[in-house]
């Protein structure tokens, strides 16, 4: 790799700056040595050095997707316990996580349970899954999308923002149910619903059901077309769990409990010692 460089190396480094090759641009030297030292036909050359400028190109366009999602990197598939949610078929969320037809045909998924039974996880984990696969991702709180809508329609730029969110093949509104109505007599998070039907997909999490939802929508008229759209091509989960943190929680305790029945010394600590909440 120290062996002088050919003579117009520097115009070759110029050229793929200006063609934005940077992965050619760092390989190439060492690529073009072993090439010569090895006889390689031009073709092989040329192929190995295109292929790993895309391999570069695919891994970099990922990582951007993963930073515009702005998903909590830790909520992840391998992270998701599904033995803490046995209502809910790893299988078909595997089969969701690999994306496919239900984006392609802008289908939703519903995600219902108490809090803390892992909803935004599991969804968070479908859209890293989903990243990984190519697609474009967008995690919010329902409540700050509607907040940042309302702000565009004021300022008469709704559709130009709604346009803007047709890049994401998939927009997780997070806590919908928390999300509430304002003054005004349309709602932006309806629009939203309605440009994306059957076109852009959608994933939802919420503390209530359907029957909850009359304060999120101006009036039950609309409530009941925003769930009709959500509904007709959708996947729904309900993960009726305890909280997650506090099973978790209470599990430890049971397991210093036992831990304590065989050594009586322990009380003290178990009866001054509050669960640590992880
Ligand atoms: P929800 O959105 O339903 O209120 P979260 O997804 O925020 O619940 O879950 C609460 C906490 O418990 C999070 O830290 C989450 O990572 C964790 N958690 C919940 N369910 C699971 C699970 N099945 N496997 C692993 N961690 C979980
Ligand atoms: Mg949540």
């Amino acid at each position: 790799m120290n062996a002088p460089l050919p003579i117009d190396a520097a115009r070759l480094t110029l050229m793929l700056n200006e063609l934005r090759l940077p992965t050619i641009g760092r390989l190439w030297p060492e690529f073009a040595q072993r090439a010569d030292k090895e006889s390689w036909q031009a073709t092989r050359l040329l192929g190995a050095l295109l292929e790993h400028e895309l391999a570069e190109r695919a891994k970099r366009r990922i990582e951007r997707h993963r930073t515009e999602s702005r998903l909590d990197p830790t909520k992840t598939l391998a992270a998701f316990d599904f033995s803490a949610v046995p209502m809910v078929s790893k299988a078909h969320v595997m089969a969701l996580a690999s994306g496919d037809s239900w984006l392609e045909k802008g289908a939703n998924v519903l995600i219902f349970g108490p809090p803390g039974g892992g909803k935004s996880h599991l969804g968070s984990a479908i859209g890293h899954a989903l990243i990984d696969a190519g697609y474009r991702v967008l995690f919010t709180r329902t409540s700050e999308i509607v907040q940042k809508l309302q702000a565009a329609r004021q300022s008469l730029q709704l559709p130009a923002a709604l346009a803007k969110l047709d890049r994401f093949d998939l927009i997780i509104l997070d806590d919908l149910s928390y999300a509430r109505k304002d003054q005004a007599e349309t709602s932006v998070l309806f629009e939203l619903i309605a440009e994306r039907y059957e076109r852009r997909s959608l994933l939802i999490t919420a503390n209530q059901p359907f029957s909850g939802w009359d304060n999120v929508f101006p009036d039950p008229g609309m409530t009941i077309a925003a769930i009709d759209r959500l509904v007709h091509h959708s996947t729904i989960f309900e993960m009726n769990v305890e909280s997650y943190r506090r099973r978790t929680a209470s599990d430890k305790q049971s397991a210093r409990r036992r831990q304590s029945s065989s050594d009586n010394d322990n009380h003290r600590d178990i009866d001054n010692g509050a669960t640590t909440m992880t």
